[in-house]
């Protein structure tokens, strides 16, 4: 576990900041399928602490379903996964989930409560924190991305940009050592996608562990370390951004680009 701060800035983050623990992550030979349906297929994915890892590719070509079986949403068939070298197959899921977030298309907020107790929820039900002291965390979060002027606000008051914002917040309040992230763009208004994806890359600067299902290849680009591209529940390449859309090697992938580009 790398304690963040020190990773890209030299120096210690501010103290008023909630701090990131940044985690690694190994997925090896990763098999899973729903029935007799084959989804992912010899999937293997090395995961740095404090890098941000983009997986793009077609729909319906696994993506989901990795993320899902990195939070043990559902159960592989084969292989192994490595929460800092520990096998995650052996942890208890919802001990799992508190140290792996997650962020999904559509928030998941609780609609009868504010912003401010969607965050708290979290820490006083999951990790049983005092209400006092959960109230100040979830503060924080809110102020994190940029909501603590609407902390009393239920979603319903809230833009799709804010309740994704809030979404977000809630997963760091847990101080996961990786956050996963599905398509978490996919279902906000165009002039709100790029206030969300702002807050992503500022994460992925402040050194948090970030695996990213995204159709938005300029974040892609412009964030990642890594990109996977998948097919057909397959990574059929890997590698830096520039690698990936400047020089993609495969015929699928260049199709693949040739289309969402
Ligand atoms: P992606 O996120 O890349 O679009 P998914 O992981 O959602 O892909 O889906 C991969 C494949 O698994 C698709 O063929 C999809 O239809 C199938 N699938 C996804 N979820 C389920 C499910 N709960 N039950 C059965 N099949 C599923
Ligand atoms: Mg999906």
């Amino acid at each position: 576990l790398v304690e963040v701060g020190e990773l890209k800035t030299g120096k210690a983050s501010p103290a008023a900041r909630p701090a990131i623990k940044a985690g690694s992550l190994e997925v090896r030979d990763l098999d899973m399928a729903y029935g007799e349906l084959q989804v992912l297929k010899q999937i293997s994915l090395k995961v740095e602490p404090g890098t941000v890892t983009c997986v793009i590719g077609p729909s319906g070509s696994g993506k989901s379903t990795l993320l899902r079986c990195l939070n043990r949403l559902v159960e592989p068939k084969a292989g192994d996964i490595l929460l800092d070298g520990e096998s995650i197959l052996a942890m208890k899921p919802e001990k799992l989930r508190r140290r792996v977030g997650m962020v999904f298309q559509h928030f998941n907020l609780f609609p009868n409560h504010t912003a401010i107790e969607n965050v708290m929820l979290a820490l006083t039900r999951i990790k049983g924190m005092a209400g006092s002291q959960a109230r100040h965390l979830a503060e924080a979060q809110l102020s994190e991305v940029g909501l603590a002027a609407r902390a009393d606000y239920r979603p319903s008051r809230l833009s799709g940009g804010q309740q994704q914002r809030v979404a977000i917040a809630r997963a760091l309040a847990m101080e996961p050592e990786v956050i996963l992230f599905d398509e978490v763009t996919s279902a906000l208004d165009p002039e709100l996608v790029k206030g969300v994806l702002n807050l992503m890359a500022d994460l992925g600067r402040r050194g948090m562990t970030m695996i990213v299902v995204t159709h938005e290849m300029g974040f892609a680009r412009k964030v990642a370390d890594q990109v996977a591209f998948m097919d057909e529940g397959r990574i059929v390449e890997v590698g830096p951004p520039a690698e990936i859309f400047d020089a993609p090697k495969s015929p699928r992938l260049k199709q693949f680009l040739a289309e969402v580009l």
